[in-house]
């Protein structure tokens, strides 16, 4: 890429420097792109690590949509179409999942933009080559009858998960002339006369670089990945937290941003957590394993602590609304563990791509007494745990997964949904734990991805997009939301950049 020179005689290396190098950043990249402008887009991962949290993911993004017949145009053939119902998942819905997990605490204009923007985000995205499909295998139960019903206002996931996503982005920004730098540790922002102009790179061999450009857009991911940042702003215990996805996210660039005069924006103090494999060998950052390691099957069953007691409400909503946040519990028990318990009849219910995991934490036996001794609990206690479920179930509702069913265990902790005696063994524990996800605090922007001040100015020159622009989410989130989040700012603010 040729350099140009600018009035004030300062090199640039393009019109648009993207830092970082997922979801977000290569959504930017490709809204700069198809304007014309001459993007750079530095990654600080080398490039076999590529990929940010983003590749780590399902590839499942949340958008509002009407039913089946709407999705067709962008999503790619199955058979299954024929027999399958998708619940049509307005706007106003979306919204209102958003309201209802953080508690109000989401930011309304950025709201307003992500819940009507998401969809056409993922079209413009398919026109250019990213691929989307129906993600059966993980929102959808196969009904008696051979049909499905989707539930959960999150159907609509990229063809081969989060790896499938990646590579689809830079097959794109390769096709658009984006050019891609690994290995580019991007440490501080050059900041002249109150303006971005450019960003001061170390390169893998110690070499230090000033870039410059007429803007720059941040998309380098929250600070989940550093132990200090999450102690800090999460709280005590966060450090002990399993990394979920990439290593890189350090935080670096949101420290460079409030340096350079930006606000913080959203919720510093809480984060995306998740039921997290306990045990098994290499439960970080694994990428052959990527997104296996969580287990989300839990509103089936029943989850208790190392002294075999229940602690929170496993069905009180769909998965999608409530996994978020109880990774946090997780952390909060002692010594961070807990097991997800079911019997053999729910066994064949659970996903098939994280529960048969190879290498996966499990222990299971003929009777309760003998998995508690496998595991370290109290046999008695686990059993008593077990019969007092049991028997308050109010077993007058059919049980349907795909439902919020309203069978209900009448005990403490109450569950309200998907009762189901456990009594037919082998029964099965999985030992999880708590598995950061991202954090929710980062830079304030207004919602063109336009960061901005403590009094609320723009910081001229400067965009952000993705995990670092906070606002959008709060001790919670529905599930699917941070890829759309990605897909709709990344697109805005690399439209004005
Ligand atoms: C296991 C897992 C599963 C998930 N599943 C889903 C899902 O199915 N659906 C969903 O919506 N969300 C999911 N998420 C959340 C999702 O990953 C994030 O919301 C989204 O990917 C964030 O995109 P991003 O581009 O902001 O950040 P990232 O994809 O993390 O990209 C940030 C990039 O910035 C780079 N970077 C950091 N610092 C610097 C620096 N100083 N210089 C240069 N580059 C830097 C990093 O290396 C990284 O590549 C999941 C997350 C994980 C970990």
């Amino acid at each position: 890429m040729s350099s140009t020179v600018n009035e004030a005689g300062n090199e640039h290396v393009a019109d648009v420097i993207v830092v970082g190098g997922g979801n977000a950043a290569f959504t930017a990249a490709h809204a700069a792109a198809v304007r014309g402008r001459k993007v750079l887009l530095l990654e600080k991962a080398p490039q076999e690590l590529f990929g940010g949290n983003s590749y780590y993911t399902a590839g499942a993004t949340r958008i509002a949509h009407n039913g089946i017949d709407d999705l067709r145009d962008f999503i790619e053939y199955d058979d299954r179409h024929a027999v399958s119902e998708v619940p049509p998942y307005s706007a106003a819905e979306y919204a209102a999942d958003l309201v209802k997990v953080t508690e109000g605490r989401n930011d309304p204009e950025l709201t307003e933009v992500l819940v009507n923007e998401a969809a056409p985000g993922l079209r413009w995205l398919q026109g250019l080559g990213l691929k989307y499909r129906l993600m059966y295998e993980r929102q959808a139960y196969e009904r008696e009858d051979g049909s499905y019903l989707f539930w959960g206002g999150l159907h609509v996931g990229n063809v081969g998960g989060g790896e499938g996503l990646m590579a689809d982005h830079v097959a794109v920004a390769e096709k658009l002339g984006t050019e891609v730098r690994y290995g580019q540790d991007v440490f501080d922002l050059i900041l002249e006369g109150g303006a971005v102009k450019g960003v001061k790179v170390r390169a893998e061999d110690g070499s230090v670089q000033e870039l410059r450009a007429e803007s720059v857009v941040l998309g380098a991911g929250g600070f989940e990945s550093n132990p200090e940042m999450r102690r800090k702003h999460l709280g005590e215990g966060w450090e002990n937290a399993k990394i979920r996805g990439t290593a890189f996210n350090n935080g670096d660039m949101i420290t460079a941003g409030l340096a350079a005069g930006a606000a913080k924006g959203g919720d510093w103090g809480t984060c995306h957590s998740v039921q997290w494999d306990a045990f098994t060998a290499k439960n970080e950052s694994n990428r052959e394993l990527t997104n296996r390691l969580t287990r989300q099957s839990y509103p089936l069953g029943i989850i208790v602590n190392n002294r075999g007691e229940r602690f929170l409400d496993e069905g009180e909503d769909f998965r999608n609304y409530t996994y978020a946040k109880y990774g946090k519990v997780i952390l909060q028990q002692p010594d961070s563990i807990a097991y997800q318990i079911f019997d053999a009849t729910l066994r064949p219910m659970l996903r098939t791509e994280e529960y048969d995991m190879p290498g996966i934490s499990v222990e299971s036996a003929d009777t309760v007494e003998e998995l508690a001794a496998k595991i370290g609990v109290d046999p008695a206690a686990l059993a008593k745990t077990i019969t007092d479920y049991n028997e308050s179930i109010d077993t007058s509702k059919p049980f349907d997964p795909n439902v919020k069913d309203g069978r209900a265990a009448n005990t403490v902790p109450r569950k309200s949904n998907w009762g189901h005696p456990l009594v037919t063994g082998p029964y099965y524990a999985y030992g999880v734990t708590c598995g950061i996800t991202f954090t929710f605090g980062g830079l304030k922007s207004d919602t063109h991805g336009r960061v901005l001040d403590e009094a609320g100015e723009h910081l001229p020159g400067l965009y952000v997009c993705g995990e670092m622009l906070g606002g959008l989410f709060s001790a919670n989130y529905p599930g699917g939301s941070g890829l759309a989040a990605g897909v709709v700012f990344g697109r805005r603010a690399g439209t004005l950049a």
